[in-house]
């Protein structure tokens, strides 16, 4: 009988290593600059294609967050166009971030019918905006569908470049009435709250800070698996995890693979996949094996967080279509398989000031040390008071399963500072303000008895169980997921510091306002803060249960359900943070919960339904298979031998037996109970109930049911099992 299995791994064994690259003219010879942003319309070709004037006025109005007028959109669009064409483009489409994740794009064609005639045409207006008419993306009811007009408007601060004959717009995706639709609005909004408040704050050190931005700089993990292996597992296909399988023999314990040589073939992929992100100007710098077998990672030099989100929005459509040529399937689920690591996305995150100053470097000065101990403790500040939401930020049912887990972010977040930072704030902390903070001629300020010395940074300082780690110039969130859209986690860090730059800046003008010179004023302030921020700080174990229990006296946030902790979204303390700096109103806030809770029954009903389908039609027949023939092996022992003799030779065939029974029982009864509880989850009248119901009620019986399937996959004959095994799926390459 033919089996799919067998059929998968012969043709994913017998793979050839593709090496060659079938759109790149890259050689040997070529170096990166030949290529780096070929296909990008960067501010250097702008000036070839537009007007010197028009030019001068978009940066302008980008570089200081104005909006573009419609007059310039019209110059530019035709600048565009001529570029696009002169590449060989015949379609251009808005490209945009709905909060289903991933992105979207509708295609139009360049040339229009102007009284019969063809014209090739891109106007300022297509350029400007555009009614996608995308009606059925979530909207978390903001939109009904009598009034589902949702548009698209351009984002000038990201170029606009090229994918194949097709010119990508990037743009915001808001509602008929105003109100965000996807991530890259309010990530928006966020920087400029950010740029305002740190601004501000910047002036007590440098009254020559003009502008600050936040910089991201991403790592993203992913596993690679063959195509064909793929194929002959539903589940990948269907939920891009594995819902059951047990664990291999040899999986990571070895810590062989984690920054291990790189497979041949892996690696032919990864040049496809660097050369083409390279293209698009990705600036990617890094690669490498990661913990896991067939998992790996990609990171590029850090960018401003609005370019470099979208860059990774990019790279991950990239890699799933270079993937493809090399006959890979990339998997960027945060959990693929159960008991090796998951998939991250560390966000670097730091800001920094049009003066080049990064606010998270410690300075070569005390004075500029002040102004990083000001901006560090700002930022310890306002994860403290919204750890709850920060978390909502990250999850979703598919971080859900690396979150907790023991080689993953703990659910509850904390931020790791290592030891020397510590010791700076201790000693901050128990410095006398009354010994004096002078200011010497040269504006350098020694803070009495806490005079900050130099900070020399060392990077070894390291603790892998922080989901938040200061690690030497900025700080590295580590919860986020590797499927998530950064915007989300970044948009809610930005808006929150910006909050409590706010706030730092009201408690230090009050006092300089009344009397207290500027300096003592910053540094008992801070002093304050240094103490009050102490529940976030924490060095040790992540994983550890005492950590749980001490989180929990400390005040933060331990709640583990996805569908509970989307709530910190709605928390007074979250509205209120979100309204203040501008970001997200409560409106638009409940419409993301919505989205949220409704994306998350509808995976756990996928999810739910694949594994029953993979029980019942791969492994209870597989499973009956062997036990037939297990039963006749009894029958026929039983015609040969006496009697005597049967009663002990046939002991481990029926204990095998009853074993496929009991399993095959248990599953039975478990997928008709899971059945059951998605239909009365399902029945359930509001989004947030149902993921409740999904949570508690459809999960446990998804893991009740897969360890009896996987049990069964070890008892089984290996010929008759149809399923690629963790061992095939894991080592293959
Ligand atoms: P790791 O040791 O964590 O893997 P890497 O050297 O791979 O660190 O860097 C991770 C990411 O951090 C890269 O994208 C890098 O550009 C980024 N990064 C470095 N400095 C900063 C910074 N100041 N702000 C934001 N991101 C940064
Ligand atoms: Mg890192």
């Amino acid at each position: 009988m033919a089996n799919v299995r067998f059929d998968a791994l012969k043709v994913a064994k017998e793979r050839q290593v593709d090496v060659q690259r079938d759109n790149a003219p890259c050689t040997k010879d070529s170096k990166v600059k030949d290529y780096f942003a070929r296909d990008v319309f960067t501010r250097e070709r702008m000036k070839e294609y537009i007007d010197e004037q028009v030019l001068a006025q978009l940066f302008d109005d980008v570089d200081n967050g104005r909006t573009i007028h419609r007059e310039i959109a019209g110059s530019v669009a035709i600048g565009i166009r001529k570029w696009a064409m002169d590449r060989g483009a015949t379609h251009f489409t808005h490209w945009f971030q709905p909060l289903t994740g991933g992105t979207a794009e509708k295609h139009d064609a360049f040339f229009t019918l102007k009284d019969g005639m063809l014209l090739e045409e891109f106007s300022g207006d297509s350029l400007y905006q555009q009614e996608p008419d995308a009606s059925s993306f979530p909207s978390g009811g903001i939109r009904n569908t009598f009034e589902a007009r949702g548009y698209s408007a351009w984002d000038p601060s990201s170029p606009v470049f090229l994918i194949g004959d097709t010119l990508c717009i990037p743009t915001v995706f808001v509602a008929y009435t105003g109100e965000a639709l996807d991530y890259k609005t309010p990530l928006i909004r966020s920087t400029a709250a950010l740029c305002h408040a740190a601004r501000e704050v910047c002036a007590y050190f440098d009254k020559q800070v003009k502008h600050v931005h936040a910089n991201l700089g991403w790592e993203q993990e992913y596993f690679l698996v063959d195509e064909a292996l793929y194929h002959a597992r539903p589940d990948l296909m269907l939920t891009g995890r594995t819902l059951m399988g047990h664990d291999s023999a040899k999986s990571q314990q070895l810590e062989d693979h984690y920054f291990g040589a790189i497979p041949v073939r892996v690696l032919a992929f990864m040049r496809d996949l660097e050369y083409e992100a390279l293209c698009a100007g990705i600036p990617v710098r890094t690669r490498h094996n990661e913990v896991a077998p067939n998992q790996f990672e990609m990171a590029p030099i850090y960018e401003d967080v609005n370019l470099a989100n979208d860059h990774n929005l990019l790279v991950m459509s990239i890699m799933e279509r270079v993937a493809q040529r090399h006959h890979f399937r990339v998997l960027l689920h945060e959990k693929p398989y159960a008991g090796v690591n998951g998939s991250g996305k560390h966000c670097n995150w730091s800001m920094a000031t049009n003066t080049g100053v990064n606010l998270l470097a410690p300075g070569k000065n005390p004075y500029q040390n002040l102004q990083f101990i000001t901006f560090l403790v700002n930022v310890l500040m306002a994860v403290q008071r919204h750890n709850g939401l920060l978390k909502a930020s990250i999850v979703s049912a598919t971080n859900e399963h690396r979150l907790g887990a023991n080689e993953a972010p703990p659910a509850i977040i904390s931020v790791f500072l290592g030891k020397q930072i510590t010791e700076v704030l201790d000693k901050l902390e128990h410095a006398s303000a009354d010994k004096g903070i002078i200011i010497n001629a040269k504006k350098e300020m020694k803070l009495g008895v806490a005079n900050i010395p130099e900070i020399l940074l060392d990077n070894t300082d390291r603790n892998r169980t922080s989901p938040f780690a200061f690690t030497g110039n900025r700080f590295e969130f580590r919860a986020v997921g590797s499927s998530a859209n950064c915007g989300a986690a970044m948009l809610a860090l930005n808006a929150a510091v910006a909050e409590q730059l706010m706030l730092f800046k009201a408690e230090v003008d009050g006092r300089i306002e009344k009397g207290e010179p500027k300096e003592r004023a910053l540094f008992d302030v801070i002093r304050k803060y240094i103490v009050a921020c102490k529940p976030i700080r924490f060095d040790g174990n992540g994983y550890s249960e005492e950590w749980k229990a001490e989180a929990g006296k400390r005040g933060l946030d331990c709640e583990t359900s996805a569908p509970l902790v989307i709530d910190r979204y709605l928390l007074p303390s979250s509205i209120g943070m979100f309204r203040t700096t501008g970001v997200l109103s409560e409106a638009e806030l409940q419409s993301r919960c919505e989205v949220k809770w409704e994306t998350y029954a509808k995976k756990l009903q996928i999810e739910s339904r694949v594994l029953g389908d993979l029980v019942v039609n791969h492994v209870l027949p597989a499973a009956k298979r062997y036990q037939t023939m297990l039963l006749q092996n009894v029958l026929a022992v039983k015609q040969v031998f006496s009697a005597d003799e049967t009663a002990t030779l046939n002991e481990m065939d029926y204990s095998i037996i009853r074993q496929i029974e009991n399993h095959s029982g248990a599953i039975l009864e478990g997928v008709e109970k899971m059945t059951d509880a998605r239909h009365k989850a399902n029945r359930l009248p509001d989004e947030r109930s149902k993921a409740i119901a999904y949570h508690d009620t459809v999960l446990p019986l998804m893991a009740q049911i897969r360890e009896h399937a996987d049990a069964l996959e070890m008892i089984v004959d290996d010929e008759m099992w149809t399923l690629p095994k963790y061992r095939e799926l894991l080592f293959i390459h």
